[in-house]
């Protein structure tokens, strides 16, 4: 903390770019919103691609600025990565995710597993397994309704080590999906030796169907594959009828985004008709 005290000042001199100086306040800002708690989940429901029930919801996390009003993660989670931040951070995710879904589930909402991003930040620290726990111990949500979603990139950076991980993350009985799946270096042929549950296609692939034949084969080729090898498959970024049916004639299990449903907060995720809870 002395260091950046004083790289910060060193930093600060005319020279100093409006970039810079816009990342070294935010990354202040940043430290003080955990305490502050100034961070927010909101859920954006998964449903059934073959027959519209609601499988899962993913927690995206915001920041309620201030001053800067709502704050979408693409403004601060490179930064909290890249400042180790994203550690607590993480794990306050963890925690306030398992949190929501016990909560959930004991006033009668149907709302399938809570899925929780991971960054590759996390998927290499220490603590992540008992982070991982202690939100499910804490919480008392049962472990199988948590799924930890994980970049292609976050196991690649260490395919060995990731393996194990993985295997000690299936152990507590949670299940692991691989985000943006299609945009990393992982062969589709290398995923066999990982123990995964599900893969979601890129939004940059649902993007290009039906029009682009090479997001069709990729997706074609992507539901296929993961079938051979029993595992689900998700779409996000799903904002047509168009795609929609595709993706459900090509056999894809689930379907996300916003032609079904915006990121919700909690309260307004149980308002809705398709959770069938009990008030
Ligand atoms: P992601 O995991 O790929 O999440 C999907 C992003 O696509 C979300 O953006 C979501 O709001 C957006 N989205 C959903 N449906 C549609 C759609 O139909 N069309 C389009 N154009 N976009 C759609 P968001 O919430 O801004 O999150 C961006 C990224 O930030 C996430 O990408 C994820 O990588 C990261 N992120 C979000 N929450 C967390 C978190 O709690 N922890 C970590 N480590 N990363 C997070
Ligand atoms: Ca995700
Ligand atoms: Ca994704
Ligand atoms: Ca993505």
């Amino acid at each position: 903390a002395k260091d950046r005290g004083k790289n910060a000042f060193q930093l600060f001199n005319k020279e100093m770019s409006n970039h810079a100086l816009e990342q070294m306040l935010l990354e202040n800002s940043l430290r003080h919103a955990i305490e502050r708690k100034e961070f927010e989940l909101y859920y954006q429901p998964q449903f059934s691609a073959q027959d519209g029930a609601i499988c899962g919801a993913e927690a995206l996390i915001r920041w309620r600025h201030p001053t800067r009003g709502l704050v979408t993660p693409g403004m601060f989670i490179t930064l909290a990565e890249q400042t180790g931040l994203i550690v607590p951070l993480g794990a306050w995710v963890l925690r306030e995710a398992c949190r929501q879904g016990k909560a959930w589930l004991d006033r009668g909402y149907q709302f399938g597993r809570i899925a929780v991003n991971l960054s590759p930040r996390q998927f290499s620290s220490d603590d992540l397994l008992a982070t991982i726990d202690n939100a499910l111990d804490q919480s008392g949500l049962p472990s199988a309704m948590l799924e930890l979603e994980i970049t292609e990139g976050a196991i690649m950076q260490n395919p060995q080590e990731a393996v194990v991980l993985l295997q000690r993350m299936r152990e507590l009985g949670v299940t692991i999906s691989v985000d943006d799946f299609g945009t990393g270096y992982s062969s589709l042929a290398s995923l066999k030796q990982y123990p995964l549950d599900t893969l979601k296609i890129d939004r940059s692939f649902v993007k290009g169907i039906p029009a682009d034949a090479d997001d069709v084969a990729i997706t074609e080729a992507i539901v296929a594959i993961a079938h051979k090898l029993h595992l689900k498959v998700v779409a996000e970024g799903v904002e047509s009828q168009e795609q929609h049916d595709f993706l459900r004639a090509a056999g894809c299990d689930m379907v996300q985004g916003y032609l079904h449903s915006q990121p919700l907060t909690a309260s307004e995720i149980e308002q809705h008709w398709y959770l069938g809870g009990a008030q």
